[in-house]
């Protein structure tokens, strides 16, 4: 693609509709970063498949509100997906409502803070298997479908702390390496088969996930909530801000687009800086 049309390209990529006529799958996509990757996909025009643990008749109600903001369709998946077999069940859920998945975002996570030697098991455990092992399985149950259409888009949504560690957070921190190294391997593996594999590593975000850890600091500390998020931002990102969820929303459509078509395995930040330190 010559310069001129890289621009073309470009301004296309801001204007709403960019990616009409495409499927996008978001795990985890009732609340935070999942909903704000959500709402962009859906302004750049792709039908959608909403997935969290909210029950069914709520998850319906967001699905067919961002389908009516945006003019697309979408429906709702309510499904554990800590559990192997609802991976699979999630993607036949996509598979039999559009025919087909072209984006997939894996975005579900938690987190749990604890020191190592105290670290309970069933967490690790929980940790690992929502936050790594479901966007394995999920890379897994897509790609035959995206090889076959020779166009696929694989956004794994990992952390900075897929890039440098926190105490006190063993299994997030090696859930979320597992992520990028497990996006680097499935960009190899799928480079000539007009897919890409990137994983999106943010900072603070300010979502309910951070929210419960910024609550335990304001009591531990006797310090308000908002003083306790201007403590944890800076105690780690030189920019003391909080990255939008529409920011990140916008960095996934980019992702998505014919301009970056060559980019994959790789893991960007939008981090405030915490990772160049
Ligand atoms: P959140 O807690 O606000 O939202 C999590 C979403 O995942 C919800 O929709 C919830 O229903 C869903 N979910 C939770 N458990 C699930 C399960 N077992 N099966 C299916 N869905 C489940 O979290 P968030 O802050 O929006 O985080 C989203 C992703 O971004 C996570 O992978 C997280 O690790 C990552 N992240 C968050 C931050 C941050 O500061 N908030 C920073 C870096 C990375």
């Amino acid at each position: 693609m010559g310069s001129v049309a890289s621009a073309r390209a470009a301004a296309q990529l801001t204007r709403s509709g960019a990616l009409r006529g495409r499927v996008a799958l978001v795990t985890g996509s009732t609340r935070g970063i999942g909903e704000g990757i959500a709402a962009s996909l859906a302004k750049a025009g792709c039908d959608l498949v909403l997935n969290g643990r909210m029950p069914s008749e709520l998850g319906s109600t967001l699905a067919r509100e961002l389908a009516n903001a945006h003019g697309v369709d979408a429906a709702y998946c309510e499904a554990d997906l800590g559990r192997a077999d609802n991976v699979g069940a999630l993607a036949r859920f996509a598979e039999d409502k559009f025919g087909r998945i072209d984006i997939l975002v894996n975005n579900a996570g938690v987190q749990h803070v604890c020191p190592v030697a105290r670290f309970p098991d069933e967490r690790w455990e929980e940790v690992l298997s929502l936050n790594l092992s479901a966007a394995f399985r999920a890379t897994k149950a897509v790609l035959g479908g995206m090889r076959a259409r020779g166009w696929g888009r694989i956004i794994n949504v990992a952390s900075v702390h897929g890039l440098v560690a926190s105490e006190h957070k063993s299994a997030y921190v090696a859930a979320k390496h597992g992520l990028v190294g497990l996006t680097k391997v499935v960009a190899i593996e799928t480079a000539n088969d007009g897919i890409t594999c990137n994983a999106i590593c943010p900072g603070w975000v300010r979502t309910e996930l951070l929210q419960r850890q910024l609550d335990t600091r304001a009591c531990s500390q006797g310090i308000t909530v908002d003083e306790a998020a201007m403590a944890l931002l800076r105690s780690k990102q030189p920019m003391h801000q909080f990255s939008a969820v529409e920011s990140i929303g916008a960095l996934a459509v980019f992702l998505c687009s014919d301009i970056a078509r060559t980019m994959t395995g790789a893991a960007i930040s939008m981090d405030g800086g915490w990772a160049a330190i």
